[in-house]
C-alpha cells in the first residue's frame, strides 16, 4: 500500500498522512472490542483535503471510513478491510454563531461538549447530550444520530441538523438543507446522511438549530419497591402533562453495581431508581412540575422520593447514573452495552425477560436507560479473554435483540448499526427495506469504497 499513502501525501501533504504502525494501531479499532489495521490515516484540514482524499481513495479503489473520536458502540469506524481512515479531529472549529437565528454552523471533527459549551456563552443552548459528549463528535454524533437522557424532551441530533456539507464517494461535494426553519424543495437528503453511519458521504460541515438556555433546573431521585410501578410512573408523569428533560431507570444490578463501586448509600432492597429532571425558563413552572413529579412518584408506589434543594444536592444526585459505566468495569474485566428500544409500556416485561436470559446463561446483565423513550441500556458483563464466555454473550446479544422485536421494538436507539447489528437487520426491518436501502447505498457508492461492511448485510 505504499502507492496509497504516496499518493495521498502529494494529494493533501506529507503532514496530514500517518503511515507508521504506532500510528496505525491508534485508529484500528473504536469503543468495542474489534480492531482491523488500517492503510493510512489522513488528518484533514479543509473540505478542499477531503475532497482530494476521497479522490485519490475512489481512483485506487481503496476503502475509506470516516471517523471522529472514535466512541461509537458499534464498530462503525473500524476499518474493516484496511484502506484509509479518514479521521475528521482537525476539522473542529465553529464557522458561525448566527444568534438571530438561533443557528450554529460548526465542523464536523468539534467534540460536542466543546460546541455545547461555546453557544452557552451566548444564552443558547445544543440539547442532544450523548453521555460521551466529551468523547464524540458533532460528525460522528450526526452519523449515528446520537441521542442522551435529554432527548425526552428535546429530541435525538437528527431534530437539529437543518443543513449538511457532505463529501461524496466520488468527491462531488453535496450542500443540503439550509437555514430556513421550512424547507420542502426535494427529497430530504439532510435526513438521509442523518444516521447514515459514514457509508453515503463524509460529513464535513453542518447547521445546527440551537435553542434558548434554560435558566432553572430541578431533579428528583425516586426509590420503587416494584419495577412494575416505577414503568407505570413514567407514564403516569407523562400523562399528567408534564414533559422532563430526562426520565432515567436503573434497574436493582444497576444500584447494586454502583454501590459496591462508590459506596453512595443507594438502597439495595428496591427494585428500580427512576432519575427525573425537569427544566425550563419559568423557574415557577420547573419547581410546579418536579414537584408534580414527585407526588406522582409517591402515589405511585414510591418509597421515598429526594428532590434536590440545590446544585450540590442535584450532582449528588445524579452521581449515580452518571457512575453506572466506570462501576460496571470494577465487576468484570469487559462489557457489551445493547441499546435496545422498546414501547414505554413494556419496559417492565423487557427487563423480566432479559433477567430471565442472564440466568439462563449465567452472566450478569445491568440494565438502565433512559425510561422515557424506551431505550434500554441491557450491559453483559464478561471475561473477553474466555471464548466460552464470548460465545454466551453473543447467544444473549441475539436474544436480546429477539426481546426487542417481539416486544415492538428495535435493535438500536442510539448506538447504530455499525458490524455489530448486521446479522439482525433483515430481521428488524424486511427485505423490502433492506432492498430500498442496498439501491440507496449503490447509487451513492458504486464502488463500495465508503466504510464498507457496515449498517447494510451484504454489500
Ligand atoms: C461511555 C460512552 C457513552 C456513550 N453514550 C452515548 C449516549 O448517551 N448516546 C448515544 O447516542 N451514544 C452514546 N455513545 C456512543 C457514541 O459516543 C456515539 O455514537 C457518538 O455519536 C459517536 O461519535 P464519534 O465522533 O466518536 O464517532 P466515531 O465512533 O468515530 O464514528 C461513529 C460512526 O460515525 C461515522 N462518522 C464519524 N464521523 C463522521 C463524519 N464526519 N462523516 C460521516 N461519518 C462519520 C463513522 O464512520 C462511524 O460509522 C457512548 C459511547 C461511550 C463510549
Amino acid at each position: 500500500m505504499t502507492d496509497i499513502v504516496a499518493e495521498l501525501r502529494e494529494a493533501i501533504g506529507a503532514e496530514k498522512v500517518l503511515s507508521s504502525p504506532v500510528d496505525l494501531i491508534a485508529y484500528s479499532f473504536d469503543s468495542t472490542f474489534e480492531q482491523h489495521m488500517p492503510d493510512a490515516v489522513v488528518l484533514p484540514e479543509t473540505n478542499e483535503d477531503v475532497v482530494a482524499v476521497v479522490r485519490v481513495a475512489s481512483r485506487l479503489e481503496v476503502p475509506i471510513v470516516p471517523r471522529g473520536m472514535s466512541s461509537g458502540l458499534a464498530g462503525g469506524a473500524i476499518p474493516l478491510s484496511g484502506g484509509v481512515v479518514v479521521s475528521l479531529a482537525r476539522m473542529k472549529r465553529v464557522l458561525e454563531i448566527d444568534e438571530e437565528n438561533m443557528i450554529v454552523t460548526v465542523q464536523a471533527g468539534m467534540v460536542t461538549a466543546d460546541l455545547q459549551a461555546e453557544v452557552e456563552k451566548l444564552g443558547l443552548f445544543y440539547p442532544p447530550d450523548p453521555s460521551s459528549n466529551r468523547q464524540s463528535t458533532i460528525g460522528g454524533d450526526i452519523a449515528c444520530d446520537a441521542g442522551g437522557p435529554r432527548c425526552l424532551k428535546y429530541g435525538v441530533t437528527g431534530d437539529y441538523v437543518m443543513g449538511l456539507t457532505v463529501v461524496l464517494p466520488d468527491g462531488r461535494v453535496l450542500v443540503t438543507g439550509g437555514k430556513t426553519i421550512k424547507n420542502v424543495v426535494g427529497y430530504d437528503l439532510t435526513s438521509l446522511f442523518v444516521g447514515s453511519e459514514g457509508t453515503l458521504g463524509i460529513i464535513t460541515q453542518a447547521l445546527l438549530r440551537l435553542v434558548a438556555k434554560p435558566q432553572s433546573v430541578r431533579t428528583a431521585l425516586a426509590e420503587f419497591p416494584s419495577l412494575d410501578d416505577a414503568s407505570r410512573t413514567v407514564n403516569a408523569i407523562l400523562s399528567a402533562g408534564i414533559v422532563p428533560a430526562t426520565l432515567e431507570l436503573m434497574d436493582k444490578t444497576a444500584t447494586a453495581c454502583i454501590e459496591q463501586a462508590m459506596h453512595l448509600g443507594l438502597p439495595l432492597d428496591v427494585e428500580a431508581m427512576l432519575i427525573i429532571e425537569t427544566d425550563g425558563s419559568d423557574e415557577e413552572r420547573v419547581v410546579c412540575e418536579i414537584e408534580a413529579a414527585a407526588r406522582i412518584c409517591r402515589e405511585n408506589g414510591a418509597r421515598e422520593v429526594k428532590v434536590a434543594r440545590d446544585e450540590a444536592e442535584r450532582i449528588t444526585l445524579w452521581k449515580a447514573r452518571r457512575s453506572v459505566s466506570p462501576s460496571l468495569a470494577r465487576k468484570a474485566p469487559n462489557k457489551l452495552g445493547e441499546d435496545i428500544t422498546v414501547p414505554r409500556s413494556a419496559i417492565p416485561e423487557a427487563i423480566r425477560r432479559i433477567k430471565a436470559i442472564s440466568a439462563k446463561y449465567g452472566l450478569p446483565i445491568v440494565v438502565f436507560g433512559h425510561a422515557g423513550d424506551g431505550n434500554l441500556h441491557p450491559n453483559i458483563l464478561f471475561d473477553w479473554r474466555d471464548p466460552k464466555q464470548w460465545e454466551k454473550v453473543q447467544q444473549i446479544v441475539s436474544e436480546v435483540f429477539k426481546v426487542a422485536l417481539d416486544l415492538g421494538g428495535t435493535l438500536s436507539g442510539e448506538h447504530g448499526v455499525g458490524t455489530f447489528k448486521l446479522p439482525y437487520m433483515e430481521q428488524a426491518l424486511g427485505p423490502t427495506s433492506i432492498d430500498v436501502q442496498r439501491r440507496i447505498k449503490r447509487a451513492l457508492d458504486p464502488q463500495n469504497i465508503l466504510n464498507p461492511g457496515k449498517v447494510l448485510p451484504d454489500i
